[in-house]
């Protein structure tokens, strides 16, 4: 397997000699009509129809009982922290093998973020060294699961469903349940993948979806939260808009809100956006088979979606056999005009929290040093 070999496969694949980027957003369905439409009606801002289908339009999708539209994906899981009760000086645990996004979130809470790994099979935060963390540093008591030392509250587990391959869900659910610990989900790259047949981000209690515009539909940038139950939905929607209390013309604001609404223009690009997500998910799916076929039988392992799962592949991936066989194909196919990326950096690494507390990081540690992200444009292959 040479980097070139790869280089001609991609290009083969997208049928041009142009330059190839890692995900470009597809316009194909009613984006201009319905983005039209706001500007015709004026209403282009926090009012307007469209931010209610949206949200409609995703709860039919995900089967969660309130949907709430923000404007980004970095919004809606700092809005479902705060709803799932996490205050400043709180813990927060997560994976080190994420996007910034997902602890900047809990930092700007005033929480701390913990690292425990990742499964080498999903990626995604492991529900066996979660388990392992908690008996070493946690124990219960009337107050909830703190920290033995420090005393502070582990107050939520954000799993994190990494290139859209849900972790595994029944095993997490089950240990945060025993620990009596909240589920948030940061299903930002997941929208259309499923465990188990059920939508990712509706097993937690608040799930964090995003439409920004490397995700696998657009709203140019936007996010929602995915709420379980319509209480705690009426409830995100209200701290997310300000908190106001409704009147005909008296401003109250009962609580300290955001103002994180996703304007009725976004919402328009996202409702045509929807329509064809289905589809999107069905290249991809099938553009991942083409990747698997191609690595089969080298020294490169295709990443592919656990056996429970039905995954959405938004990011395709391979390990390589070493760090060197990595550099080696980022170096080739990024000079050749076929973009590739490696994983993220550690969050660890990242100076902002270089001194949160974590446990044995060695499959995160193993997975930043060999993957590579390869093109994943859904592509007319169906
Ligand atoms: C994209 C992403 C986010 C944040 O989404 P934005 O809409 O860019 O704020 C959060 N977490 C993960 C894992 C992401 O990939």
């Amino acid at each position: 397997m040479t980097p070139l070999k790869i280089n001609d496969f991609v290009r083969e694949l997208y049928a041009t000699n142009e330059f190839i980027p890692l995900h470009a957003p597809t316009f194909c369905g009613n984006e201009k009509a319905y983005v039209t439409q706001t500007i015709d009606s004026t209403f282009v801002s926090s009012v307007g129809k469209f931010v209610d289908e949206f949200e409609t339009k995703m709860e039919e999708l995900t089967g969660s009982a309130k949907a709430v539209a923000t404007v980004n994906g970095t919004a809606a899981l700092h809005a479902a922290l705060y709803m799932a009760g996490v205050r400043a000086g709180d813990l927060v645990i997560t994976q080190a093998l994420t996007f910034v996004a997902t602890c900047n979130a809990v930092h700007h809470m005033g929480a701390e973020t913990v690292f425990v790994d990742v499964s080498p099979t999903s990626l995604g935060l492991c529900p066996k060294a979660l388990d392992e963390f908690l008996q070493e540093h946690a124990i219960q008591t009337e107050q909830g699961c703190i920290h033995k030392q420090t005393k502070q509250r582990f107050q939520a587990v954000v799993p994190m469903h990494t290139f859209g391959h849900p972790v595994e869900l029944d095993e997490l659910m089950q240990v945060c349940s025993k620990w009596n610990i909240a589920v948030v989900e940061d299903a930002a790259e997941s929208l259309g993948s499923y465990y188990k047949g059920m939508h990712t981000g509706t097993f937690g209690e608040f799930g964090a979806v995003s439409f920004n515009g490397n995700k696998i539909i657009t709203t140019g940038g936007g996010g929602i939260v995915l709420c379980k139950s319509a209480e705690a939905g009426a409830h995100t929607k209200h701290i997310t808009t300000t908190a106001k209390v409704p009147h005909p013309f008296e401003f109250f604001h009962d609580e300290a809100g955001f103002n994180y609404r996703m304007p009725n223009l976004n919402a328009a690009l996202g409702c045509a956006q929807l329509e064809q997500l289905e589809l999107f998910v069905k290249q991809k799916r099938s553009l991942a088979h083409k990747y698997c076929d191609f690595f089969a039988n080298s020294d490169f392992k295709f990443v592919v979606e656990p056996e429970y799962a039905q995954s959405n592949y938004w990011l395709n991936a391979v390990i390589c056999p070493d760090k060197e066989a990595r550099d080696r194909l980022l170096k080739e196919t990024n000079a050749a005009g076929v973009m590739t990326r490696p994983i993220w950096q550690l969050m660890h690494r990242l100076p902002m929290f270089e001194n949160a507390p974590r446990g044995d990081l060695s499959n995160s540690e193993y997975i930043e040093s060999r993957l590579v992200n390869l093109p994943s444009t859904p592509l007319e292959l169906i």
